[in-house]
């Protein structure tokens, strides 16, 4: 650390400093502006007895090596620097990083597993695939889903992890994370902060001690990079790296390099999104095609509604908004949790959860609003799907689809 570093310790910046500077401090000292991407997957060491240390001291702590890494699956210099990043806007004193947000949510059961906990308290609605990975026992771990009130109740001498979605996917649910860190004891609570951000949101504030993010979806958001993050105190960090080296689900430093990019811009993009999407919320809660708007009080870029019509039909109908899974692009994207995020949730499960047939999810992105409106209002009023439509047929602009689609 030299003079100019102005790490954690100094005085505290805003979010929007941080999320530009955090994880840079280093380059003007090393003559550099863009972060340097390193690609190596192995180090060179002419002094093995030295190496054999740092290799014992990995696998019996889990904290991070000083110098280079020995291997890429230990560390990664890129990676680390959106680590430190995305510690920092999170408020907590590491982040691990990983593949994906799967990789990610893998490697906290794996850790709480290999002490001896199997037993996971979860509240539904989760992202369809974190529900089936619980509900399935993949990993070998057992499942309590209970509402965020039958927390404390559920938890038993072999509980390892409370986990909860808070705004969830699809329905933007909240939990009131305090009262939930509250009731889970000394059992870690885990929330799966994808939706919110830390611009919004941050619940190691609020008690949480594992900060879970599909960093695929606002952290990239360009629709571009898949990654997974978890950000925590250093003692579970520790036993995550050593899960990760274990394991293998690393994330890419190419990835990396895209995720800490993509920090940058987060909290200009979310509070943009943000705004167009409460405009949409304020819009659809008036229109007579909509039986129920779902927006967190938070606030935030994602919304959902439920239609009177047919959710297909809308889905068919969009044309500047893209028909897609996945969230937190640049551009806005609609989908049918049903039909698809959510399909591999038992139908029981799923409607109890709250996630209705006729419910659609969209994800704002950063297009003009009246663009927005304009796509979305017309594609509520679709013909069923199936009806013929002749050329012109009041769709101006609209791109010709292929039968079938
Ligand atoms: C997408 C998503 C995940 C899974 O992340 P991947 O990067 O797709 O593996 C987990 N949680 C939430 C809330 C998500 O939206």
């Amino acid at each position: 650390m030299d003079a100019m570093d102005l790490g954690p310790s100094a005085t505290p910046r805003a979010l929007a400093t941080e999320a530009v500077h955090a994880g840079r401090e280093d380059l003007a000292g090393l003559g550099l502006h863009a972060p340097p991407i390193d690609l190596s997957t192995t180090y060179p060491s002419y002094d093995a007895r030295a190496e054999a240390a740092r290799i014992d001291e990995f696998a019996t702590t889990g904290a991070r090596l000083d110098g280079p890494p020995v291997y890429a699956r230990l560390d990664n210099p890129t990676v680390a620097r959106f680590e430190e990043a995305l510690a920092r806007l999170e408020g907590t004193e590491a982040a691990v990083a990983f593949a994906s947000g799967m990789a990610a949510l893998t490697a906290v059961l794996l850790a709480r597993a290999s002490q001896g906990l199997r037993h996971v308290v979860a509240v539904r609605p989760l992202y369809g695939c974190s529900d089936h990975l619980l509900d399935a026992g993949l990993l070998g771990t057992e499942v309590t889903w209970t509402d965020p009130a039958g927390v404390a109740e559920a938890i038993r001498p072999d509980t390892g992890l409370v986990m909860v979605e808070s705004p969830a996917n699809p329905t933007l649910a909240e939990a009131d994370i305090r009262a939930l860190a509250h009731s889970c004891g000394s059992v870690p609570l885990l929330v799966d902060n994808t939706f919110a951000t830390p611009v919004l949101q941050r619940p190691a504030e609020q008690g949480a001690r594992i900060v879970l993010h599909s960093a695929t979806k606002y952290l990239g958001g360009h629709g571009d990079v898949m990654g997974g993050v978890v950000a925590c105190d250093e003692e579970f960090a520790r036993t995550l790296r050593q899960v990760r080296f274990a394991t293998g689900g690393v994330l890419h430093p190419l990835a990396g390099y895209l995720l800490l990019r993509g920090l940058a811009t987060l909290p200009v993009r979310v509070r943009a999104a943000s705004t167009t999407a409460a405009e949409l919320v304020r819009r659809l809660a008036t229109d007579p095609r909509i039986a129920r708007v779902h927006y967190p009080r938070i606030g935030g870029a994602m919304i959902a509604f439920e239609v009177y019509g047919e959710p297909h039909d809308v889905i068919a109908g969009v044309r500047l908004i893209t028909p897609a899974v996945s969230l937190g692009s640049v551009d806005t994207l609609i989908q049918h949790p049903a039909s698809i995020s959510h399909r591999i949730v038992a139908e029981g499960d799923r409607r109890s959860a709250g996630v209705s047939d006729r419910l659609l999810r969209m994800s704002v992105g950063l297009e003009d609003v009246e663009d927005l409106w304009r796509d979305l209002t017309r594609a509520l009023s679709a013909p069923p799907a199936g009806t013929p439509r002749a050329a012109g047929s009041g769709r101006p602009g609209g791109v010709p689809r292929p039968a079938g689609r």
